[in-house]
């Protein structure tokens, strides 16, 4: 079977590969119909994620037919149309047991880290009792996918942990795929403002669409402060993992305010408990869950929220290393999220 194979920092290739077979009786085998390209996958191919070795299969996110079930799978079978969570769980362990399904003894995010993923035609899946989701008749396969990854980080890591309220000022520092999946979910909660920070128009201009109420694209600290009469915002979102954005964010915050980390950082940041000690905010860090999957899919079952408008590319599996440039170009190319489909 063909799959997008990571080959040292900076090389990849698609090449043929043994199909995945059952190792344990607690997983599946899903032919994949439609995966994507996650930012983190461009952080594995400049050699940032050190857990990620040469031969790796990539890819955590897609949606799929369960080929095959090992012995002890219960919920599943041959033929069923799944959602594959970028987080495996057991179910069992201590952290499981707490809901915090990233940090499972026995999972956590290991698709295209630790354990080949699913940039392929077949992938296997540990666990898939409690990793994967029945996908409903009719349901928009592609807009399914951005339930494997972007909508829960940015739900749960951003809104969530970010405590948005109704009424709340909330800004969004980066308005790549994941910034616009939290302000997507911001709006379950009905903030007055939202404010989305970035450098790149095409995608302030996606983010208005999305509900924005302002877009600020250079000096975001004075903007910022300007347009909340000095006194900040409730909410600020790092969408980037960068510490100059980190820094917007513990700028901007208001009293009793919360910063909400999301962002993937590689680099030290510099903390101003100097100025914040005395301003009753909470710094909040989280690596997805995906606790609100359930949830978010019956939000996008419905079309309450329509994550399609994040889709701006769509190539065949194929075509996957042309994908990988597209993506790798985002500001030139205007992408967003990629659709690959086998
Ligand atoms: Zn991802
Ligand atoms: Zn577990």
């Amino acid at each position: 079977m063909k799959a997008l194979v990571y080959l040292g920092p900076g090389k990849r290739v698609l090449e043929d590969k043994p199909m995945p077979t059952i190792h344990e009786p607690t997983d599946a085998i899903v032919k994949i119909t439609h995966t994507t390209i996650c930012g983190t996958d461009l952080h594995i191919m400049k050699g940032d994620v050190s857990t990620v070795t040469d031969g790796r299969t990539l890819g955590h996110e897609g949606v799929g037919v369960v080929e095959v079930v090992g012995s002890s799978v219960s919920n599943f079978r041959a033929g069923d149309k799944v959602l594959i969570s970028c987080i495996s769980s057991c179910g069992k362990c201590d952290y499981c047991r707490r809901g915090m399904y990233s940090h499972c003894g026995d999972g956590g995010w290991i698709l295209g880290n630790t354990i080949d993923g699913t940039q392929a035609e077949y992938v296997r899946i540990p666990h898939a009792d409690t990793s994967l989701y029945h996908v409903p008749d009719g349901a928009d396969e592609e807009a399914f996918v951005m339930l494997s990854d972007i909508l829960p980080t940015g739900f749960e890591c951003g809104v969530l942990n970010g405590q948005i309220k109704p009424g709340d000022t909330v800004a969004i520092i980066g308005a790549g795929p994941i910034g616009l999946a939290t302000l997507l979910t911001a709006q379950f909660y009905s903030p007055a403002e939202v404010i989305v920070v970035d450098t790149d128009s095409n995608r302030l201009e996606v983010a208005r669409k999305f509900g924005a109420t302002s877009l600020v694209h250079g000096n975001a600290v004075d903007e910022i402060m300007k347009l909340t009469q000095g006194k900040g915002v409730d909410v600020a979102i790092e969408a980037v993992g960068a510490p100059n954005t980190f820094d917007i964010c513990q700028s901007i915050v208001a009293a009793g305010g919360h910063i909400a980390n999301v962002g993937v950082h590689g680099k030290s940041v510099e903390l101003h408990l100097e100025k914040l000690w005395s301003s009753n905010v909470t710094i909040t860090t989280r690596l997805v869950d995906t606790v609100s999957t359930s949830m978010l899919l019956k939000t996008v079952q419905t079309g309450k929220l329509d994550p399609r408008q994040l889709i701006t590319h769509h190539f065949t599996l194929n075509e996957i290393m042309k994908a990988y440039d597209t993506f790798g170009n985002a500001a030139q190319e205007k992408a967003l999220k990629v659709i690959l489909t086998n």
